[in-house]
This record gives structure tokens, sequence and C-alpha cells, in this order.
């Protein structure tokens, strides 16, 4: 993203949209600024701001004028006045930051579409955590921090060097240069976006060796890391195995969702499974 100095009248509008902090009015320049390194090309202030297509040198004319008179002149908080942010034409390995940073983005060239898989929130179609697993999603970032992807490989190639592998359909997976070592693409390290989010599964015996590994690498990266956990409950909707792990970890149990098994399922492999095991019952 770029602000069009000769258009840029300095209003700081802008300023309190960006939810990484990079924008800021430069006092040499007397225009506002975006610092590209932390830009995570989310297009919040392009969209997110009313454009007017006043003309600059009249704004900044008029703005002079009143100060004479001690009286500020400033447009609606939610507008651009002269409508100044241009988007850039993203290249590789730029256009990751949009991929991850901007809900409203496809980027067919990456391969990547949002930040993790649409399954894990619909778990009784897609059947992909079974009985007897346990699902993590760590997701990394927020509005007002971000994640670097050198981060975030931190924690990729600790979790494949402990052997556990990562969903095939994950935006970060499809990423990755060596799923084995859990390595990223090295041309994406220096990027930065405003969340990702990793995804596995382990067989629930290892609950407690996933939640200690998650702890051990977030100490070394500057983000805030959000676990996400899913498992399947019994026939009578509980949930008695890793519940209780959680608890002895100090976690707090919250139920974010709860599938019904209402839904058709999606995943073929399963469906064939599920035809199978209804049949042999
Ligand atoms: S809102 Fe527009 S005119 Fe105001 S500081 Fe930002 S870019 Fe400049
Ligand atoms: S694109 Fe997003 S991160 Fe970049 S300056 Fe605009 S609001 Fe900030």
């Amino acid at each position: 993203m770029k602000i069009n100095p000769d258009k840029c009248v300095a209003c700081g509008n802008c300023i309190y949209v960006c939810p990484v902090g990079a924008i800021y009015v430069d006092p040499t320049l007397k225009r506002a600024t975006i610092d590209r390194n932390e830009c995570v090309e989310c297009y919040a202030c392009y969209y997110g701001l009313s454009t007017e297509h006043l003309n600059p040198g009249f704004v900044r004319t008029v703005r002079k004028l009143l100060q004479f008179g001690r009286v500020r002149f400033d447009p609606e908080p939610d507008i651009c006045p002269t409508a100044a942010f241009e988007p850039d034409h993203l290249e590789w390995p730029r256009v990751v930051r949009r991929a991850f940073s901007d809900p409203r983005a496809t980027h067919e060239s990456t391969g990547v579409q949002g930040r993790g898989t649409e399954e894990v929130k619909t778990n009784d179609v897609t059947k992909r955590v079974r009985q007897g697993e346990v699902g993590f999603t760590i997701e990394f970032g927020r509005p007002g921090v971000g994640v670097w992807f050198r981060d975030i490989e931190k924690m990729t190639q600790a979790l494949a060097e402990a052997k556990i592998p990562f969903e095939k359909k994950n935006p970060l997976t499809l990423l990755m240069s060596d799923v084995a070592t859990g390595k990223l693409k090295q041309d994406i390290l220096g990027e930065k976006v405003l969340s990702a989010i990793v995804e596995i599964k382990v067989t629930v015996d290892r609950t407690e060796e996933i939640l200690r590994l998650v702890r051990e690498v977030e100490k070394q990266i500057d983000t805030v890391i959000a676990l996400g956990v899913s498992t399947r409950c019994d026939e009578n909707g509980e949930e008695h195995v890793v519940a209780p792990i959680l608890e002895r970890f100090g976690y707090r149990i919250q139920r974010a969702k709860t599938n019904t098994g209402l839904g058709r399922i999606t995943n073929p492999e399963e469906e064939v499974r599920f035809q199978v095991e209804a049949a042999t019952m």
C-alpha cells in the first residue's frame, strides 16, 4: 500500500485505522507515510475509510488560512479527504502478506486463500478429527501485533522434529519448502502478516506433548499465540479425556463450538468409511 504524497493533506485520519500501527505522519514531509516493513497489506486503510476527492492544494490552503485564526479544519474522522491511498501491485513474496491479512483477498498465484482451512470449524461433515484424535490450531498474531514468517517457522520446525504431521490443505503447509523439516520457503521468512494458523492432528495420547511443545517454543516468538483444541464428544455429548489434560495445564475450558453431525459428509474418504462402519454395526 502507498500513500500518494501529492494528495495527502496529513489530516491523520488513517493512523487509527491501521491494525499494526504502520502509518505515521512524517514531521519533515508533513505527509502520512507507511512503514513498508511493518505494513501487512491488509487494505484496512484503503477499504476502511470513505474517500472524498477534494483538491489537496485547496485543502492545505484552507487549513493554513484557518490556522491564522487559530481554527483547525479536520475532515470527518472516517474519511480520507483526498483519496490518497494507492494499492501497490504486489509481487511474490510480498503478496503473501495480503493473502494472510486481508480476508477479501484470493491469491491463486500463491495457492493461499485465507489463514486456515474451513474444515477446522465443520468437523461434523469433514470428520477430519476422528474418535481418539485431537486437532490443534496454533494461531499466531492478532490486530495490533502481527507475526513474521521467520517466527512461525520456529514452531513448524519444532513440530516437524517431533514428527507431527501438518494439515495438508492448510495455507502454511503449502508455503513449506520441506514438510518433513517444517522449513518455510526461504523468500517469505522476511514477510510479516496479520495472523496465520498452523493446523495439526495427533492421537489423544500426544495431547500433553503438544501442549508442552507449544508452551516451550512460544517463549521464543514475539507475538500472541492462541491455541485451539478440537476433539470428539462421546455419545452423551461429553468429553472426559482431553478436557482434564487441558485443565491440568491451567486452561479454562470453554466450548467454542459443538457440531451436531447433521450436515452432509464432504470428505469422500470419510463418507466411504462411515458407510462401511454403519453397514457392519
Ligand atoms: S486520511 Fe488521507 S489525507 Fe489524511 S493523513 Fe491519511 S492519507 Fe493523508
Ligand atoms: S494496508 Fe493495512 S497494514 Fe498496510 S498501512 Fe494500510 S492498514 Fe496499515
